[in-house]
């Protein structure tokens, strides 16, 4: 494959970003790589936060509206190497794929963020009205948009492009999630005498079957929304010869627009107080999971495990200029809605910032064995990105 200066550029990117392991929480590294690439590229400079999120800006000569480019750069964990055919961080180039963990989830992705905002600042020799931001965001794997909140807060966007896997296509909106915990609590006998006890797990699984017959909201775009039992745990555990007096029951929401955190909570909540009245053993009760990480940086994350859905119309009037600039550059994007959660969830879903997704590759791709981004689709997304610049500033 015979490539030209730009699209070369993009290649070299995401290869070196893809040999830089980076799990979560341990993103040092690929920071270090990145104030490189950022200095490389022409950017006017770059700001490391406390999370250790990294963000390189380009402003126009102009003032104007403020352009912000998400990619994570955590990415999951190569759990067994021999299981892989290649490298998973070689960045090795195979027919037309570049292979690595990250590749697809989503060095390329950023690679062509970085590339894309570059070509279109040189191109217009910085004669445009507004900035450009690029952020590389820690802990996204399992915390989707609570680094992001760091980011925005200082950057303040008037437009998000979440670069997650798209095929090209153009995302405008997502379900979100959150994670239940519900727990219930009995009295612990020996099994030989259960009537001397309350076992926890028969309360539960009451419960549970009330649970199953709840019914959710459903959103003619985004589908329907989620309650599903994902785990179950006991105490003591093992049990030899125990009634159970504990009972732990996790569920992952699937959410859709405008539910709220109390919303979602209250029809389990209210189930629970019902149950109450009507078996005085009965004792339960339910909450959102916490999650805790921590960043490289020394500092932690800590918030309750719930991230909001969003959903634009494809009549707005930013969508339709993404639309028209990724049409002009012959791509032909379908409007669709991300399946996963993202860190929209708290650009759009928190902030109410406008955003839309754009990135290369198949979201299946994401996590697996030997997972590889097709070049043609990396050359592909920074063109679309370059294009997203130019349809959304004035220049
Ligand atoms: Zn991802």
């Amino acid at each position: 494959m015979l490539l030209k200066e730009n699209e070369q550029r993009v290649v070299n990117v995401c290869q070196e970003l893809v040999k830089v392991k980076s799990y979560s929480g341990e993103e040092e590294q690929v920071v270090e790589r990145l104030k490189d690439i950022f200095n490389d590229l022409g950017f006017d400079n770059f700001h490391v936060d406390e999370y250790g999120n990294i963000v390189g800006c380009i402003k126009g000569n102009k003032p104007g509206k403020k352009i912000l480019f998400d990619a994570h750069i955590d990415t999951v964990e190569v759990s067994d190497n021999s299981k892989w055919a290649v490298d998973p961080f070689g960045g090795e180039i195979i027919d037309g794929k570049i292979y690595g963990r990250g590749t697809s989830d989503m060095k390329g992705a950023l690679s062509a963020m970085l590339c894309g905002v570059s070509n279109f600042a040189k191109r217009a020799n910085k004669e445009f009205e507004g900035e450009l931001y690029v952020a590389g965001v820690v802990h996204e794997e399992c915390f989707e948009g609570v680094a992001s909140r760091k980011i925005n807060e200082r950057v303040k966007p008037d437009y998000v492009v979440i670069g997650e896997a798209s095929e090209c296509n153009l995302k405008i909106g997502q379900r979100g999630r959150a994670e239940i915990v519900i727990e219930t609590y009995g009295k612990a006998a020996h099994s030989a005498n259960p009537q001397k006890g309350i076992n926890a797990v028969y309360k539960a699984s009451k419960l549970i079957d009330k649970i199953r017959n709840m019914e959710m909201n459903y959103d003619e775009e985004l589908g329907q929304g989620i309650l599903e039992l994902v785990d179950i745990k006991s105490s003591p555990y093992p049990g030899a010869s125990v009634v159970p007096d504990y009972c732990r029951i996790t569920y992952d929401r699937r959410l859709l627009v405008s539910e709220t955190k109390e919303e979602v909570l209250k029809p389990v909540l209210d189930l629970i107080e019902e149950m109450k009245n009507e078996d005085p053993e009965f004792n339960a009760r339910a909450f959102y999971a916490r999650g805790e990480e921590k960043c490289y940086t020394g500092e932690e994350i800590s918030d309750e495990r719930f991230f909001p859905a969003w959903k634009y119309s494809r009549e707005d009037d930013f969508v339709k200029k993404c639309y028209s600039s990724l049409e002009e550059i012959g791509l032909n994007p379908i409007i669709t809605y991300y399946s996963f959660c993202t860190n929209g969830s708290h650009y759009a879903g928190e902030a109410g910032i406008k955003t839309i997704g754009f990135g290369p590759s198949r979201e299946n791709l994401a996590h697996t064995i030997d997972e590889y981004i097709e070049i043609n689709e990396l050359i592909k997304a920074a063109k679309g990105y370059e294009g997203i610049c130019k349809a959304l500033l004035k220049y």
